[in-house]
Protein backbone atom coordinates (compact mmCIF):
# COMPACT_ATOMS: atom_id res chain seq x y z
CA UNK A 1 0.00 0.00 0.00
CA UNK A 2 2.49 2.17 0.70
CA UNK A 3 4.42 2.78 -2.26
CA UNK A 4 1.33 4.08 -4.12
CA UNK A 5 0.76 7.90 -4.49
CA UNK A 6 -1.99 9.67 -2.79
CA UNK A 7 -3.65 10.09 -5.87
CA UNK A 8 -3.98 6.35 -6.42
CA UNK A 9 -4.86 6.74 -2.41
CA UNK A 10 -7.67 8.57 -3.21
CA UNK A 11 -8.87 6.63 -6.03
CA UNK A 12 -8.51 3.21 -3.91
CA UNK A 13 -10.18 5.06 -0.80
CA UNK A 14 -13.25 5.91 -3.19
CA UNK A 15 -13.20 2.43 -4.52
CA UNK A 16 -13.55 1.21 -1.14
CA UNK A 17 -10.19 -0.80 -1.45
CA UNK A 18 -9.06 -0.13 1.94
CA UNK A 19 -10.09 2.51 4.65
CA UNK A 20 -8.25 5.50 5.75
CA UNK A 21 -7.82 4.19 8.77
CA UNK A 22 -6.29 1.04 7.32
CA UNK A 23 -3.99 3.25 5.14
CA UNK A 24 -3.03 5.39 8.41
CA UNK A 25 -2.07 2.13 10.63
CA UNK A 26 0.16 0.79 7.57
CA UNK A 27 2.21 4.52 6.87
CA UNK A 28 2.20 4.27 10.88
CA UNK A 29 4.27 0.78 11.16
CA UNK A 30 5.96 2.05 8.38
CA UNK A 31 7.63 4.79 10.20
CA UNK A 32 8.19 2.91 13.24
CA UNK A 33 10.15 0.45 11.07
CA UNK A 34 12.07 3.79 9.93
CA UNK A 35 12.28 4.86 13.41
CA UNK A 36 16.21 5.66 13.89
CA UNK A 37 16.15 7.93 10.73
CA UNK A 38 14.78 10.29 13.03
CA UNK A 39 12.26 12.20 10.78
CA UNK A 40 9.41 12.80 13.10
CA UNK A 41 9.75 15.26 16.42
CA UNK A 42 6.27 14.31 17.12
CA UNK A 43 3.89 11.60 15.52
CA UNK A 44 0.49 11.49 17.86
CA UNK A 45 -0.33 7.76 16.80
CA UNK A 46 -4.38 8.51 18.52
CA UNK A 47 -5.14 11.58 17.28
CA UNK A 48 -4.13 10.25 13.46
CA UNK A 49 -6.29 7.59 13.80
CA UNK A 50 -9.10 9.23 15.39
CA UNK A 51 -8.80 11.50 12.12
CA UNK A 52 -8.44 8.48 10.09
CA UNK A 53 -11.94 7.50 11.99
CA UNK A 54 -13.50 10.73 11.38
CA UNK A 55 -12.79 10.74 7.34
CA UNK A 56 -14.04 6.98 7.02
CA UNK A 57 -17.35 8.14 8.57
CA UNK A 58 -17.82 10.73 6.23
CA UNK A 59 -16.85 8.62 3.59
CA UNK A 60 -19.66 6.14 4.94
CA UNK A 61 -22.14 8.86 4.71
CA UNK A 62 -21.49 10.36 1.39
CA UNK A 63 -19.93 13.61 2.80
CA UNK A 64 -15.85 13.07 1.45
CA UNK A 65 -14.98 16.48 1.70
CA UNK A 66 -11.69 16.41 -1.02
CA UNK A 67 -9.29 14.71 -3.39
CA UNK A 68 -7.23 14.17 0.18
CA UNK A 69 -10.06 13.51 2.68
CA UNK A 70 -8.55 10.60 4.85
CA UNK A 71 -4.89 10.80 3.33
CA UNK A 72 -1.82 11.42 5.44
CA UNK A 73 0.00 14.58 5.00
CA UNK A 74 2.92 15.02 6.97
CA UNK A 75 4.15 18.63 8.32
CA UNK A 76 6.95 20.29 8.76
CA UNK A 77 7.74 21.43 12.47
CA UNK A 78 7.60 25.22 11.75
CA UNK A 79 4.29 25.35 10.08
CA UNK A 80 1.53 26.14 12.94
CA UNK A 81 -1.07 23.96 14.40
CA UNK A 82 -3.10 24.51 17.12
CA UNK A 83 -3.11 20.77 18.19
CA UNK A 84 0.01 20.19 18.14
CA UNK A 85 3.64 21.47 19.51
CA UNK A 86 5.09 24.07 16.68
CA UNK A 87 9.00 23.82 17.85
CA UNK A 88 11.37 25.05 14.79
CA UNK A 89 13.49 21.92 15.85
CA UNK A 90 14.46 24.41 18.63
CA UNK A 91 14.92 24.49 22.12
CA UNK A 92 13.74 28.26 22.46
CA UNK A 93 10.34 26.84 21.40
CA UNK A 94 10.46 22.93 22.29
CA UNK A 95 7.40 23.15 24.34
CA UNK A 96 5.54 26.44 22.14
CA UNK A 97 1.84 25.53 21.51
CA UNK A 98 0.53 28.08 18.72
CA UNK A 99 -3.05 30.20 19.64
CA UNK A 100 -3.94 29.53 15.79
CA UNK A 101 -3.96 27.80 12.85
CA UNK A 102 -1.60 28.32 9.89
CA UNK A 103 -3.92 29.37 6.62
CA UNK A 104 -2.00 26.07 5.24
CA UNK A 105 -3.00 23.97 8.47
CA UNK A 106 -6.76 25.51 7.95
CA UNK A 107 -7.40 24.03 4.29
CA UNK A 108 -5.55 20.76 4.69
CA UNK A 109 -8.62 20.64 7.86
CA UNK A 110 -11.10 21.56 5.72
CA UNK A 111 -10.19 19.01 2.73
CA UNK A 112 -10.07 16.13 5.48
CA UNK A 113 -6.45 15.44 5.06
CA UNK A 114 -5.06 13.58 8.08
CA UNK A 115 -1.80 15.93 9.90
CA UNK A 116 0.12 13.21 10.28
CA UNK A 117 3.38 13.89 12.56
CA UNK A 118 5.62 17.16 13.32
CA UNK A 119 8.36 16.83 10.56
CA UNK A 120 12.49 17.71 11.66
CA UNK A 121 14.32 20.36 10.42
CA UNK A 122 17.13 22.83 10.84
CA UNK A 123 16.58 24.69 13.65
CA UNK A 124 13.73 27.92 12.25
CA UNK A 125 14.67 26.56 8.57
CA UNK A 126 18.47 27.55 8.80
CA UNK A 127 20.53 25.14 6.92
CA UNK A 128 20.82 22.66 4.39
CA UNK A 129 21.18 18.83 6.09
CA UNK A 130 18.79 19.47 9.15
CA UNK A 131 21.79 18.62 11.28
CA UNK A 132 21.55 21.78 12.75
CA UNK A 133 17.76 20.79 14.36
CA UNK A 134 18.40 21.11 18.45
CA UNK A 135 16.63 17.60 19.02
CA UNK A 136 17.98 15.10 16.66
CA UNK A 137 19.49 14.41 13.07
CA UNK A 138 17.39 12.89 10.25
CA UNK A 139 18.90 10.42 8.32
CA UNK A 140 18.80 9.56 4.59
CA UNK A 141 16.51 6.67 3.43
CA UNK A 142 18.97 5.90 0.77
CA UNK A 143 21.59 6.03 2.77
CA UNK A 144 21.55 6.29 7.17
CA UNK A 145 25.04 7.60 7.19
CA UNK A 146 24.19 10.69 4.89
CA UNK A 147 22.02 13.29 5.11
CA UNK A 148 18.52 13.95 4.05
CA UNK A 149 19.17 17.60 2.78
CA UNK A 150 17.95 20.81 4.87
CA UNK A 151 16.06 22.26 6.03
CA UNK A 152 12.52 20.30 5.36
CA UNK A 153 15.14 17.26 5.91
CA UNK A 154 12.36 15.25 8.23
CA UNK A 155 9.35 15.87 5.61
CA UNK A 156 11.95 14.54 2.67
CA UNK A 157 12.92 11.28 4.49
CA UNK A 158 9.90 10.81 5.78
CA UNK A 159 8.19 10.59 2.29
CA UNK A 160 11.38 9.15 0.65
CA UNK A 161 11.51 5.92 2.79
CA UNK A 162 7.42 5.69 2.26
CA UNK A 163 6.90 6.54 6.12
CA UNK A 164 4.32 9.59 4.70
CA UNK A 165 3.05 9.78 1.10
CA UNK A 166 2.62 13.96 1.16
CA UNK A 167 4.28 16.55 3.00
CA UNK A 168 4.75 19.93 3.60
CA UNK A 169 8.09 21.65 3.43
CA UNK A 170 8.84 25.45 3.60
CA UNK A 171 11.62 26.90 1.11
CA UNK A 172 13.48 30.14 1.61
CA UNK A 173 16.73 29.07 -0.07
CA UNK A 174 15.83 25.94 -1.38
CA UNK A 175 14.79 24.23 1.53
CA UNK A 176 12.06 21.88 -0.05
CA UNK A 177 13.81 21.59 -3.32
CA UNK A 178 17.14 20.30 -1.95
CA UNK A 179 16.11 17.98 0.34
CA UNK A 180 13.98 16.69 -1.79
CA UNK A 181 16.28 15.97 -4.77
CA UNK A 182 18.50 13.96 -1.54
CA UNK A 183 15.88 11.78 -0.71
CA UNK A 184 14.07 10.71 -4.17
CA UNK A 185 11.61 12.47 -4.34
CA UNK A 186 9.44 15.37 -6.52
CA UNK A 187 9.31 18.67 -4.39
CA UNK A 188 8.27 22.44 -5.30
CA UNK A 189 8.92 25.93 -4.43
CA UNK A 190 5.56 27.72 -5.67
CA UNK A 191 5.90 31.55 -6.71
CA UNK A 192 6.33 33.69 -4.27
CA UNK A 193 2.95 34.86 -2.78
CA UNK A 194 0.88 31.92 -4.69
CA UNK A 195 1.03 30.47 -0.71
CA UNK A 196 -0.13 31.77 2.53
CA UNK A 197 2.82 32.42 4.83
CA UNK A 198 0.15 33.22 7.82
CA UNK A 199 1.28 31.01 10.08
CA UNK A 200 4.68 29.68 9.35
CA UNK A 201 7.34 30.90 11.23
CA UNK A 202 9.14 33.70 9.45
CA UNK A 203 12.95 32.98 8.87
CA UNK A 204 13.46 35.11 5.63
CA UNK A 205 9.55 36.54 4.84
CA UNK A 206 10.42 38.53 1.81
CA UNK A 207 12.14 35.07 0.23
CA UNK A 208 9.40 32.32 2.63
CA UNK A 209 7.38 30.05 0.48
CA UNK A 210 5.12 26.86 1.82
CA UNK A 211 5.28 23.72 -0.43
CA UNK A 212 4.54 20.67 -1.20
CA UNK A 213 6.95 17.05 -1.15
CA UNK A 214 5.55 14.21 -3.09
CA UNK A 215 5.75 11.03 -4.57
CA UNK A 216 4.79 12.55 -8.61
CA UNK A 217 4.26 15.02 -9.85
CA UNK A 218 0.93 14.77 -10.03
CA UNK A 219 0.85 14.25 -6.08
CA UNK A 220 2.34 17.50 -5.60
CA UNK A 221 -0.10 19.69 -8.39
CA UNK A 222 -2.93 17.70 -6.27
CA UNK A 223 -1.42 19.11 -2.63
CA UNK A 224 -0.54 23.26 -3.80
CA UNK A 225 -3.69 22.81 -5.04
CA UNK A 226 -5.41 22.24 -1.62
CA UNK A 227 -3.09 24.92 0.17
CA UNK A 228 -2.64 27.88 -2.66
CA UNK A 229 -4.66 31.06 -2.64
CA UNK A 230 -5.03 34.89 -2.05
CA UNK A 231 -4.94 35.07 1.91
CA UNK A 232 -5.80 38.63 3.65
CA UNK A 233 -3.86 37.54 6.62
CA UNK A 234 -0.50 38.17 4.36
CA UNK A 235 0.32 40.48 2.93
CA UNK A 236 2.34 39.20 0.20
CA UNK A 237 0.37 36.59 -0.58
CA UNK A 238 -0.90 37.58 -4.33
CA UNK A 239 -4.17 38.41 -6.26
CA UNK A 240 -3.09 35.96 -8.71
CA UNK A 241 -2.52 33.13 -6.42
CA UNK A 242 -6.47 32.72 -7.05
CA UNK A 243 -7.15 33.81 -10.78
CA UNK A 244 -4.38 30.92 -11.70
CA UNK A 245 -5.32 28.47 -9.71
CA UNK A 246 -3.42 25.46 -9.85
CA UNK A 247 -5.19 22.49 -11.82
CA UNK A 248 -5.20 19.42 -9.37
CA UNK A 249 -5.29 16.98 -12.17
CA UNK A 250 -1.92 17.28 -14.05
CA UNK A 251 -2.00 16.41 -17.48
CA UNK A 252 1.92 15.40 -18.89
CA UNK A 253 3.05 17.34 -22.11
CA UNK A 254 3.38 14.96 -25.10
CA UNK A 255 4.37 15.40 -28.73
CA UNK A 256 3.23 17.75 -30.02
CA UNK A 257 2.92 20.00 -26.95
CA UNK A 258 6.75 19.48 -26.66
CA UNK A 259 8.25 20.04 -30.10
CA UNK A 260 9.59 22.87 -29.82
CA UNK A 261 9.46 24.07 -26.57
CA UNK A 262 11.79 26.42 -25.86
CA UNK A 263 14.12 25.14 -22.75
CA UNK A 264 17.12 27.04 -21.36
CA UNK A 265 19.84 24.88 -19.60
CA UNK A 266 22.26 26.37 -17.06
CA UNK A 267 24.61 23.16 -17.01
CA UNK A 268 28.01 22.87 -15.63
CA UNK A 269 30.27 21.94 -17.91
CA UNK A 270 33.13 19.89 -17.24
CA UNK A 271 35.51 22.39 -15.66
CA UNK A 272 32.69 23.63 -13.24
CA UNK A 273 34.28 22.47 -9.63
CA UNK A 274 32.33 20.51 -7.13
CA UNK A 275 29.95 19.03 -9.14
CA UNK A 276 29.87 15.34 -8.62
CA UNK A 277 30.24 12.96 -11.80
CA UNK A 278 26.91 11.89 -11.47
CA UNK A 279 25.08 15.34 -11.46
CA UNK A 280 26.91 16.05 -14.51
CA UNK A 281 25.83 12.53 -16.08
CA UNK A 282 22.10 13.40 -15.18
CA UNK A 283 22.45 16.82 -17.33
CA UNK A 284 23.89 15.20 -20.05
CA UNK A 285 20.83 12.50 -20.42
CA UNK A 286 18.30 15.59 -19.84
CA UNK A 287 19.72 17.31 -22.80
CA UNK A 288 19.75 13.95 -24.86
CA UNK A 289 15.66 13.83 -23.56
CA UNK A 290 14.53 17.42 -24.66
CA UNK A 291 16.32 16.95 -27.75
CA UNK A 292 14.66 13.77 -28.55
CA UNK A 293 11.43 15.45 -27.55
CA UNK A 294 11.88 18.02 -30.16
CA UNK A 295 12.25 20.65 -27.52
CA UNK A 296 14.53 23.63 -28.39
CA UNK A 297 17.83 23.17 -26.12
CA UNK A 298 19.18 26.90 -25.47
CA UNK A 299 22.39 27.55 -23.70
CA UNK A 300 22.00 30.08 -21.17
CA UNK A 301 24.35 31.94 -19.39
CA UNK A 302 23.82 33.78 -15.89
CA UNK A 303 25.56 36.93 -15.65
CA UNK A 304 24.84 36.99 -11.34
CA UNK A 305 25.78 33.23 -11.13
CA UNK A 306 28.98 33.74 -8.79
CA UNK A 307 26.53 36.79 -6.77
CA UNK A 308 23.76 34.47 -5.77
CA UNK A 309 25.00 32.86 -2.41
CA UNK A 310 26.31 36.61 -1.17
CA UNK A 311 22.79 38.12 -1.94
CA UNK A 312 20.94 35.54 -0.63
CA UNK A 313 23.09 35.06 2.95
CA UNK A 314 22.61 38.91 3.36
CA UNK A 315 19.03 39.60 2.78
CA UNK A 316 18.45 36.41 4.41
CA UNK A 317 20.74 36.78 7.51
CA UNK A 318 19.16 40.42 8.01
CA UNK A 319 15.77 39.17 7.92
CA UNK A 320 16.20 36.46 10.35
CA UNK A 321 17.82 38.74 12.60
CA UNK A 322 14.55 41.32 12.27
CA UNK A 323 12.27 38.15 12.58
CA UNK A 324 13.94 36.41 15.66
CA UNK A 325 14.26 39.48 17.15
CA UNK A 326 10.46 38.58 19.13
CA UNK A 327 11.94 35.73 20.64
CA UNK A 328 13.04 37.84 23.62
CA UNK A 329 11.81 34.88 26.47
CA UNK A 330 8.94 37.50 27.23
CA UNK A 331 6.28 36.65 24.38
CA UNK A 332 7.57 33.59 23.25
CA UNK A 333 9.21 29.81 24.01
CA UNK A 334 11.85 29.55 26.89
CA UNK A 335 12.56 32.30 29.60
CA UNK A 336 15.57 32.12 31.49
CA UNK A 337 15.24 32.69 35.22
CA UNK A 338 16.63 35.83 35.77
CA UNK A 339 16.43 38.93 38.23
CA UNK A 340 16.74 41.41 35.65
CA UNK A 341 15.45 42.31 32.35
CA UNK A 342 18.01 42.73 30.41
CA UNK A 343 19.31 39.67 31.72
CA UNK A 344 16.42 37.66 30.63
CA UNK A 345 16.93 39.10 27.18
CA UNK A 346 20.49 38.11 26.79
CA UNK A 347 20.08 34.54 28.82
CA UNK A 348 17.08 33.52 27.35
CA UNK A 349 18.50 34.01 23.93
CA UNK A 350 22.12 32.54 24.68
CA UNK A 351 20.28 29.51 26.37
CA UNK A 352 17.39 28.91 23.47
CA UNK A 353 19.27 29.26 20.29
CA UNK A 354 21.76 26.71 18.79
CA UNK A 355 25.18 27.95 17.15
CA UNK A 356 23.56 28.48 13.39
CA UNK A 357 20.93 30.63 14.30
CA UNK A 358 23.47 32.84 16.69
CA UNK A 359 25.15 33.08 13.33
CA UNK A 360 22.86 34.20 11.41
CA UNK A 361 21.49 37.03 13.90
CA UNK A 362 25.02 38.10 13.97
CA UNK A 363 25.39 37.89 10.35
CA UNK A 364 21.93 39.85 9.41
CA UNK A 365 22.38 42.00 12.61
CA UNK A 366 25.60 43.60 11.21
CA UNK A 367 24.77 44.21 7.32
CA UNK A 368 21.99 46.09 9.13
CA UNK A 369 23.86 47.94 10.92
CA UNK A 370 24.75 51.75 10.50
CA UNK A 371 27.57 52.31 8.50
CA UNK A 372 27.13 49.26 6.69
CA UNK A 373 23.52 48.98 5.78
CA UNK A 374 24.39 50.82 2.02
CA UNK A 375 27.46 49.08 1.46
CA UNK A 376 25.69 45.38 1.96
CA UNK A 377 21.94 45.45 2.56
CA UNK A 378 21.01 48.04 0.03
CA UNK A 379 23.71 46.41 -2.51
CA UNK A 380 21.94 43.05 -1.97
CA UNK A 381 18.59 44.91 -2.43
CA UNK A 382 19.89 46.16 -5.98
CA UNK A 383 21.77 43.19 -6.63
CA UNK A 384 18.41 41.03 -5.98
CA UNK A 385 16.27 43.32 -8.24
CA UNK A 386 18.86 41.97 -11.06
CA UNK A 387 18.30 38.68 -10.32
CA UNK A 388 14.74 38.92 -10.88
CA UNK A 389 15.24 41.01 -14.08
CA UNK A 390 17.37 38.23 -15.54
CA UNK A 391 14.56 35.80 -14.93
CA UNK A 392 12.39 38.01 -16.41
CA UNK A 393 14.68 38.59 -19.88
CA UNK A 394 15.37 34.72 -19.60
CA UNK A 395 11.47 34.18 -19.60
CA UNK A 396 10.90 36.28 -22.76
CA UNK A 397 11.59 33.95 -24.97
CA UNK A 398 12.44 30.35 -22.59
CA UNK A 399 9.61 28.71 -21.46
CA UNK A 400 11.65 26.30 -18.80
CA UNK A 401 15.01 26.61 -17.64
CA UNK A 402 16.54 23.51 -16.05
CA UNK A 403 19.47 23.01 -14.17
CA UNK A 404 20.56 20.23 -11.96
CA UNK A 405 19.33 21.33 -8.08
CA UNK A 406 21.97 20.71 -5.81
CA UNK A 407 25.87 20.19 -6.93
CA UNK A 408 26.28 16.99 -5.64
CA UNK A 409 24.36 14.01 -4.12
CA UNK A 410 23.20 13.68 -0.34
CA UNK A 411 26.87 14.33 1.55
CA UNK A 412 28.11 12.07 4.69
CA UNK A 413 26.64 13.33 7.93
CA UNK A 414 29.20 15.53 9.65
CA UNK A 415 31.07 15.98 6.60
CA UNK A 416 30.11 19.63 6.14
CA UNK A 417 28.88 20.77 9.91
CA UNK A 418 32.26 22.22 10.77
CA UNK A 419 32.19 24.62 7.74
CA UNK A 420 29.30 26.81 6.64
CA UNK A 421 31.08 28.21 3.38
CA UNK A 422 30.72 24.69 2.36
CA UNK A 423 27.50 24.54 3.81
CA UNK A 424 25.86 27.39 2.12
CA UNK A 425 27.77 26.25 -1.36
CA UNK A 426 24.77 23.47 -1.41
CA UNK A 427 22.75 26.01 -2.52
CA UNK A 428 24.08 27.45 -5.19
CA UNK A 429 21.75 25.97 -7.61
CA UNK A 430 18.08 27.11 -5.60
CA UNK A 431 18.99 30.11 -4.25
CA UNK A 432 18.23 32.36 -7.40
CA UNK A 433 14.57 30.86 -7.91
CA UNK A 434 14.06 32.66 -4.32
CA UNK A 435 15.48 35.65 -5.61
CA UNK A 436 13.66 36.03 -8.33
CA UNK A 437 10.21 34.95 -6.72
CA UNK A 438 9.55 32.08 -10.03
CA UNK A 439 8.29 28.96 -8.94
CA UNK A 440 10.76 25.35 -8.98
CA UNK A 441 10.79 22.01 -8.89
CA UNK A 442 13.01 18.85 -8.24
CA UNK A 443 12.81 15.52 -9.60
CA UNK A 444 14.48 12.50 -9.74
CA UNK A 445 16.58 12.18 -12.59
CA UNK A 446 18.81 8.45 -12.01
CA UNK A 447 20.99 7.60 -9.38
CA UNK A 448 24.86 8.24 -8.24
CA UNK A 449 26.77 4.75 -8.51
CA UNK A 450 25.83 4.21 -4.62
CA UNK A 451 22.16 4.32 -5.41
CA UNK A 452 21.57 7.86 -4.16
CA UNK A 453 19.67 9.89 -6.42
CA UNK A 454 20.25 12.91 -8.09
CA UNK A 455 18.00 16.02 -8.61
CA UNK A 456 17.11 18.12 -11.54
CA UNK A 457 15.14 21.58 -11.29
CA UNK A 458 13.11 23.02 -13.43
CA UNK A 459 11.70 26.51 -13.41
CA UNK A 460 9.14 28.18 -14.99
CA UNK A 461 7.83 31.81 -14.78
CA UNK A 462 5.81 33.66 -12.76
CA UNK A 463 2.36 31.73 -11.65
CA UNK A 464 2.89 29.17 -14.67
CA UNK A 465 2.83 26.34 -12.54
CA UNK A 466 0.56 24.45 -14.56
CA UNK A 467 2.97 24.41 -16.87
CA UNK A 468 5.59 23.43 -14.60
CA UNK A 469 3.67 20.42 -13.50
CA UNK A 470 2.47 19.02 -17.29
CA UNK A 471 6.38 19.71 -18.15
CA UNK A 472 7.70 17.61 -15.36
CA UNK A 473 5.07 14.96 -15.31
CA UNK A 474 6.38 14.55 -19.13
CA UNK A 475 10.02 14.22 -17.80
CA UNK A 476 8.83 11.97 -15.02
CA UNK A 477 7.07 9.47 -17.21
CA UNK A 478 10.70 8.65 -18.35
CA UNK A 479 12.69 9.23 -15.44
CA UNK A 480 11.15 7.66 -12.43
CA UNK A 481 13.20 6.09 -9.81
CA UNK A 482 11.89 2.56 -9.03
CA UNK A 483 10.96 2.96 -5.08
CA UNK A 484 10.38 -1.29 -4.99
CA UNK A 485 13.56 -1.88 -2.82
CA UNK A 486 12.80 0.84 -0.54
CA UNK A 487 9.31 -0.92 0.71
CA UNK A 488 11.75 -4.05 2.15
CA UNK A 489 14.36 -2.11 3.87
CA UNK A 490 14.32 -0.75 7.80
CA UNK A 491 16.30 0.96 9.76
N1 LIG B 1 20.00 26.31 3.09
C1 LIG B 1 19.48 27.64 3.06
C2 LIG B 1 19.78 28.35 4.35
O1 LIG B 1 20.34 27.76 5.22
C3 LIG B 1 18.03 27.63 2.74
C4 LIG B 1 17.17 27.33 3.89
C5 LIG B 1 15.72 27.37 3.55
O2 LIG B 1 15.33 27.35 2.39
N2 LIG B 1 14.91 27.44 4.59
O3 LIG B 1 19.46 29.50 4.51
Amino acid sequence: MIERTATEHSTALDKGEYTSQELVKSYLDRAKKCASLEMFNDLDESRIIEAAKASDKRRKTGNVLSALDGIPVAIKDNICDVDEKTTCSSNFLKDYRSPYDATVIEKLKAAGAILYGRTNLDEFAMGSSTENSAFRTTRNPFDPERVPGGSSGGSAASVGSLSAPLALGSDTGGSIRQPASFCGIVGMKPTYGKVSRYGLVAFASSLDQIGPMALSVQDAALLLSTIEGKDGRDSTSHPFADKHPTSPKVKPMAGKELKGKKVGVLFPDSKSEGFDQSVLKACTDMRNWLEKQGCEVVEVESKLWQYVIPIYYILATAEASSNLSRFDGIRYGTRSQQSNLQDLYVRSRTEGFGPEVKRRILLGTFVLSSGYFDAYYNSAQKARRMVRAEYLQFFKNLDFIVQPTSPTTAFKIGERAENPIAMYQSDLMTISVNLGGVPALSLPLGTDGDGLPVGMQITAPHFEEDKLFSFSAAVEKDFSLDRSAMVSRSY
